[in-house]
């Protein structure tokens, strides 16, 4: 299983595009969210219309799908024709329906069908086995889990972990999750460094990358992660093999 990330940056970051990366297992490809800023980076990674088998995402702030309608209408004019599918709550699908409707009018559809899994009903797509839980944030949003052959790769999405999502980390061989400050103070709907390293030893997780970060915290972050030789932070177009 091959992650690429994409984007590593918070919702208003200057310099990094928004969180977004791409899973691979042996013959599918899966993109975790598509916010605004990161669609040109997708587009630099994903040449071939067809190449993307699932839209996985997290949840429906504007970082982490107002790219959506850009993507599928540039694979629509580029030849696409396989059908898509996307993974998203019930309410995540009608924001979706809705925003092409906003884009394009009542009327328009890309050239291929869009096929919906509710999360978070589990999944399985190609040899990847994918199952979701619930964090803490402003809206609802779900952390996701990728299983192929014996390797396990963990995603928060954004905020603060629950029971749920401490128990689907349990084990991963790498989770990356979102850490918005750096020191131990209170960031609701979000998660700081002391909890994600808690998370790190309670959930035995075998590496820990860190995204999301607030832009005043990157630098106390790298310096309070210096000594933690399991952790750290990716940056765009940085690929980890499991
Ligand atoms: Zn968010």
């Amino acid at each position: 299983m091959r992650l690429t990330l994409i984007g590593t940056g918070s919702a208003h970051d200057p310099d990094l595009p928004n969180a977004s990366a791409l899973v691979e297992g042996a013959d599918k490809t899966i993109l975790i969210d598509c916010g605004f800023s990161a669609v040109r980076g997708i587009n630099r990674h994903v040449t071939d219309p067809d190449r993307v088998d699932l839209i996985v995402v997290t949840h429906h702030h504007p970082d982490h799908v107002f790219g959506f309608v850009p993507l599928i209408d540039h694979w629509s004019d580029s030849g696409r024709t396989k059908a898509l599918k996307i993974a998203t709550t019930q309410w995540g699908r009608s924001q979706l329906e809705s925003l092409i409707t906003l884009a394009f009018g009542p009327l328009w559809r890309p050239k291929f069908n869009l096929v919906w899994h509710v999360v978070p009903d589990e999944m399985q797509v190609g040899d990847i086995r994918i199952r979701f839980a619930p964090t803490l944030h402003s809206v609802p949003n779900h952390a996701i889990r990728f299983d192929v052959c014996g390797k396990s790769l963990a995603y928060s999405g954004d905020g603060a972990p629950t029971a749920s999502s401490r128990a689907l980390f349990v084990g991963a061989d790498f989770l990356m999750h979102e850490c918005y400050v750096a020191d131990d103070r209170d960031a609701p709907g979000h998660c700081n460094l002391p909890t994600c390293l808690d998370v790190m030893r309670e959930c035995a997780v075998g590496r820990l990358g860190l995204y999301h970060i607030h832009p005043d915290h990157k630098d106390p972050m790298k310096a309070a992660i210096a000594d933690h030789a399991q952790v750290c932070i990716p940056q765009p177009d940085e690929m980890f093999d499991l």
